[in-house]
């Protein structure tokens, strides 16, 4: 089973991936644990790449690129191989944050991004995406972000960059609805960590 989390900066992702990891491996189940960009030697690197303020003269095409090299090889090395002994996958960010991104955020065309993304996972599609959002304005979750770490390259791109973000995420849990079920942060992390157990019940006999 095949689960990524989405959603802009700071609403919550790595928390309650490792709530559910550890709720799952309870249970008994193999869980493998991921973020993206990264997860692999080579996709560490190409983090390290996009993510570096120094590099803030790439070019949205070559952004575009970067992502999805570091997807096909987690895709190839890590998440298939995982995917086919039986573990639980749990992804921080996939497919749908290129979408909102590069294709919402940057304007790159989004049928090319498409594209792009089913070339690099050779078409693999996760089971359930839970797109977090703080519900309010993006300016929150980047606060929320920026206040434990120095401001990454994107989180310096400016607030309408993230709007246009949060707008493209909308619009995929619009169009995906069955995939993709969007958690608006609690103030109680339990009470978010219960919204999404809840948004998995299909998947796991809880
Ligand atoms: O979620 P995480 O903080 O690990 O993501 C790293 C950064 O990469 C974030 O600032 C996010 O905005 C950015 N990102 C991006 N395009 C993607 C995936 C992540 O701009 N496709
Ligand atoms: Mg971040």
């Amino acid at each position: 089973i095949f689960i990524t989390f989405e959603g802009g900066d700071g609403a919550g992702k790595t928390t309650h991936i490792r709530f559910l990891a550890q709720h799952l491996r309870e249970q008994g189940r193999e869980v493998v644990c991921l973020r993206e960009p990264g997860g692999t030697p080579i996709g560490e690197r190409l983090r390290d790449v996009v993510l570096d303020p120094a590099c803030a003269e790439m070019s949205d095409r070559a952004e575009l690129f970067v992502y999805e090299a570091a997807r096909a090889q987690i895709v190839a090395e890590v998440i298939a191989p995982a995917l086919e002994r039986g573990a639980v996958v749990l992804c921080d960010r996939f497919c749908d944050s290129t979408v909102a991104y590069q294709a919402f955020g940057r304007g790159l065309p989004r049928a090319f991004v498409e594209q792009a993304n089913e070339f690099s996972t050779q078409g693999l599609v996760p089971d359930r995406t839970i797109l977090m959002t703080t519900g309010e304005r993006a300016q929150v979750g980047l606060e929320r972000a920026t206040r434990h770490h120095e401001a990454d390259r994107m989180e310096l791109a400016g607030l309408e960059f993230h709007e246009r973000v949060m707008e493209g995420f909308r619009s995929l849990a619009q169009s995906e609805s069955d995939r993709v079920r969007i958690v608006v942060s609690a103030d109680r992390k339990s009470e978010t960590s219960r919204m999404i157990f809840s948004e998995l019940s299909d998947l796991f006999p809880w």
